[in-house]
């Protein structure tokens, strides 16, 4: 790494010490700058770095509610504010247990670049709460929702920050979310918040379109590679939340065979090929447990998770797409799935994938379709949402896929030309960490010093 690339990552790291998750994001962007930096030495005398890596602005506010048993529970929220650069704040609120600020920093950091690569006018943020789900009835999530966007209302707005969904946060969530601004605001403000539903303006295929938008660019990058289409591999797909659910339905309609899906006690593995409307109905209408699945069919094998390590990974498959969660493929699982002779790897979560399993694919030569490019599809359509919601007009599924597939074929060809452009090959994880970067730092330069 180049001089300036070590001191900004050397401060990053002092500056945010326990983050890890945030500094493993900055790391991997950084450490594929170098061949940029090296053509830009004019970047360090303008602080791009420095600036890119502080978010403009991050809120931490406390969240009460009453649960079914009358017993008052404190929750805390958060809202990291990345980058306005490219249009107003713009990325998903997570409710999970484990959510803390490095996380909410490492997907608000992730998010700008992500954003940039759509080529729509969107800046970066990511916010959430340490607050679970599960196991909650309805009445205790509106009440959590309700409490949330209580102090939210107050820093977001169509033109300033527009959150969505993510783990945890899903049609329900955001219909809760979306009444209580409106209670609190008296006005109807459809662009505030994307993943709406469709009675209130929510765009259609906004549910689909991550997952939808993962197998677009896993098509393009298989055939720019020479190993031709999606028809007839294999692929084993980690979680069954909206983004596995919908990568499956569109590998399925690509004539792709499922074979494994999993959440977080476990993985099935159905040889047979996974039995989609099964899933759906387990994990969309009676929110249960993927170990349900055996009671559909019974021939499937369920392993319950152990360690570290995903049993999923350890299935033979050709494609294999983690859309569950951080880190959940390690470089174990990695050296596993190389041995079974894997083809790709499509992130459809955010930095699925260890630092050291991403080298080790990528090394041999496995290709590997990165998050920030792969998983875009479910903002660029929120962006989508954003523009109907102010044109007050409403486009069909088709149109929007129709988009989708176009802005996914778009990013997969900016990823390929920067990896292309500073030589290295088929390189996406960089290619889209460049693309994205070389599109910011350019709006950094022209707005000047802030
Ligand atoms: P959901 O909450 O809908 O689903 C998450 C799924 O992952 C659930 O099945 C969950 O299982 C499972 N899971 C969580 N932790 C683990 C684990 N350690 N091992 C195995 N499975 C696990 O979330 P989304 O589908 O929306 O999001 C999934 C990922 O995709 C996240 O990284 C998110 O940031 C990313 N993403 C989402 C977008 C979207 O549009 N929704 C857009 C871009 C990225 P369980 O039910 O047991 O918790």
């Amino acid at each position: 790494m180049n001089k300036y690339l070590t001191k900004v990552l050397k401060n990053t790291k002092s500056n945010n010490i326990e983050e890890k998750e945030y500094l493993q994001a900055v790391e991997e962007v950084l450490t594929s700058l170098t061949p940029v930096i090296d053509k830009h030495p004019e970047m360090e005398k303008l602080a791009i770095l420095e600036r890119m890596v502080e978010p403009e602005r991050t809120i931490i506010f406390r969240v009460p509610w009453v649960n079914d048993r009358g017993e008052i529970i404190v929750n805390r929220g958060y809202r990291v504010q990345f980058s306005s650069l490219i249009g107003p704040y713009k990325g998903g609120l997570r409710f999970a247990e484990n959510v803390n600020l490095s996380i909410m920093k490492f997907l608000g950091f992730e998010q700008i670049f992500k954003n940039a690569l759509t080529g729509l006018p969107i800046g970066g943020a990511k916010g959430g709460a340490d607050f679970n789900p599960k196991g909650k009835s309805d009445m205790e999530i509106m009440r959590f929702c309700q409490s949330f966007m209580t102090e939210l209302y107050r820093h977001i707005g169509a033109d300033v920050d527009v959150p969505a969904g993510d783990i945890g946060v899903g049609a329900r969530e955001i219909g809760f979310l979306f009444g209580q601004y409106k209670r609190i605001r008296n006005t109807y403000e459809g662009g505030v918040l994307t993943g709406k539903g469709l009675e209130y303006g929510g765009s259609q295929a906004r549910k689909e379109a991550t997952g939808y938008g993962l197998i677009y660019f896993m098509r393009e990058m298989l055939k720019e590679n020479g190993k031709n289409s999606l028809k007839n591999k294999t692929v084993t797909i980690s979680g069954s939340g909206n983004v596995a659910i919908y990568a499956a339905e569109k590998a399925l309609m690509s004539g792709a065979k499922v074979v494994a899906m999993s959440d977080s006690n476990g993985c099935i593995y159905d040889k047979n090929g996974i039995d989609l409307d099964a899933i759906k109905e387990i994990k969309e209408v009676k929110r249960g447990r993927i170990k349900d699945y055996l009671k559909y069919h019974k021939d499937a094998i369920y392993t319950e998770h152990k360690g570290q390590n995903s049993p999923i990974w350890e299935i033979k498959t050709d494609i294999a797409l983690p859309c569950a969660t951080q880190n959940e493929l390690t470089l174990d699982s990695a050296k596993i799935l190389v041995k079974n002779g894997v083809l790709a790897i499509g992130e459809g979560a955010n930095m699925p994938c260890t630092k050291e399993a991403t080298e080790y694919l990528l090394k041999h030569n496995v290709l590997v379709a990165p998050a920030k490019a792969a998983n875009a599809g479910g903002v660029a359509t929120s962006a989508i949402e954003m523009s109907q919601n102010s044109m007050r007009y409403y486009l069909t599924f088709e149109e929007v896929d129709k988009k989708l597939e176009n802005i996914m074929v778009n990013i997969f060809r900016s990823c390929k030309d920067a990896a292309e452009k500073y030589g290295l090959d088929n390189n996406y994880v960089a290619g889209a960490n460049i693309a994205a970067f070389i599109k910011l730092s350019s709006a950094m330069i022209a707005q000047g010093i802030h």
